[in-house]
């Protein structure tokens, strides 16, 4: 798939450029496979963690014109966000989601509750 091999080749660039820097600071003291492994799996939960982030803020952010009660199916009124962290396999990431008011229920509810887990 032409996808994966662009991405497969930007994410090799990405870590040609984080170990040039790394070069730079050197520790001096000898690096084991577990060292490295660690690093692999550190890297590895980052990367994850903020390919998440970024996505959910991508779908967070789109915005429902009139979004609609979940109790009684009357438009809401958007009121502000809800910042909270989804907990993942690879850790916690952040998420921001729009809150909305029925002026009917005078519930609050969030429209993302649905595609994004609770
Ligand atoms: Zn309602």
């Amino acid at each position: 798939m032409a996808r994966n091999k662009a991405r497969e080749e930007r994410i090799k660039a990405v870590v040609a450029a984080l170990l040039a820097e790394e070069a730079e600071e050197e520790s001096g003291r000898p690096e084991t496979i577990d060292d490295i492994e660690n690093e692999m799996v550190a890297l590895g939960d980052l990367l994850a963690r903020e390919f998440a982030a970024q996505k959910l803020a991508r779908h967070t952010s789109r915005s429902d014109a009139s979004p609609k009660c979940p109790q009684c199916g009357g438009t809401g009124v958007l009121v502000g966000r809800r910042s909270r962290e989804l907990i993942t396999r690879r850790g916690p990431v952040p998420l921001s989601e729009a809150k909305y008011r029925c002026p009917r229920c005078r519930r609050h509810f969030f429209p993302s509750d649905g595609s994004v887990g609770d």
